[in-house]
């Protein structure tokens, strides 16, 4: 047997598939609106790691073996799809994982009872320290404490994680016109935007109240002519009031879309994005014809903690 790295060796031993297939949906809203709908299903790379989650760790996991490096931090909320991800890969992996995580839950959710089945260490701390995340001087402080560790910020989101959404773009056929996709740390987006040919719009479908925090977000990733691109933007009207939020209407588009399509969906991030599809689709903002393909990120494993 020839000798692999112990990525790869990840990647065969857990049954990771990157080449994702595309599925065309139709529902009465698209019929009526005349577009195509075409879904990249990145929930099938993994049943643990959500889509995106893969693609954005994929080379900073390639770069902590390649460093020898043991042991990681990162940081994200009780519910953490990115954290959920993270843990699992370090548990395989053979590398310590420490995870910050914001506020307390003296009843672990889900995500995190698993976290501690991967023998990850939790730190829970304040709201008013976790804003601290990004600053310098915290940063460094955990440098200090923690030798040789390796951070990551919240989501996976920094320029490792684009170069594995542009491995997602590269998938993307070049006869669809817009691909929609739901925004949270915009490091997904940011990588489309970077990635895709000018010919394709990026429409990213906001999962939380963050007008302009949101652009910015994805700015801090993109080049000067990138971010003066015209043909992406954020829609802000499917968020149902914040991160987490749910109303009638979700639930219910939630039910029918995967009665209609068969297509797995959650309320927190991917449902918002159908949501959002269809607002517009009634609003009439695709062009009739239109090929529109919405990147399926995952998250499915979410699903248990909503009740
Ligand atoms: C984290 C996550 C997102 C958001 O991706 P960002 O790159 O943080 O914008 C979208 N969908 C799912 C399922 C996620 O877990």
């Amino acid at each position: 047997m020839y000798q692999c790295d112990p990525l790869t060796q990840l990647i065969q031993q857990i049954g990771v598939v990157e080449a994702t297939p595309i599925q065309q949906v139709e529902t009465n809203w698209t019929k009526k609106a005349g577009i195509s709908l075409l879904i990249k299903r990145d929930d099938l790379i993994h049943p643990v790691i959500s889509g995106n989650k893969w693609r954005k760790l994929k080379y900073q996991l390639a770069h902590l073996v390649n460093q020898k490096s043991r042991h990681v931090i990162s940081f994200g909320g009780g519910y953490s799809n990115h954290l959920h991800a993270l843990a699992f890969c370090c548990h395989h992996l053979n590398i310590t994982c420490r995870c910050i995580i914001r506020g307390r839950y003296p009843t672990p959710t889900p995500m995190l009872n698993d976290i501690r089945n991967w023998n990850a260490n939790i730190d829970y701390v304040t709201k008013d320290e976790y804003l601290k995340r990004h600053d310098e001087s915290y940063l460094n402080a955990l440098r200090e404490r923690f030798s040789g560790v390796v951070l990551i910020p919240e989501g996976g989101s920094n320029y490792f994680g684009m170069d594995g959404i542009k491995d997602l773009a590269e998938q993307i056929p070049h006869d669809v016109d817009v691909v929609v996709l739901p925004v949270g740390s915009g490091g997904t987006t940011a990588g489309l935007i970077r990635a895709l040919p000018s010919h394709q719009s990026v429409l990213g479908v906001a999962v939380l109240k963050g007008e302009g925090y949101l652009e910015e977000l994805v700015k801090q990733f993109l080049f000067k002519e990138q971010y003066s691109r015209l043909n992406w933007s954020i829609n802000h009207h499917a968020h149902c009031g914040g991160y987490a939020k749910k109303n009638d209407e979700l639930i219910k588009l939630c039910e029918e879309f995967e009665q209609d399509t068969h297509v797995p969906i959650e309320p927190v991030y991917t449902g918002k994005c159908v949501l959002g599809i269809k607002q517009l689709c009634e609003r009439g903002y695709f062009q009739t014809g239109s090929r529109v393909l919405m990147v399926h990120t995952g998250g499915l494993q979410g699903k248990r903690a909503l009740g």
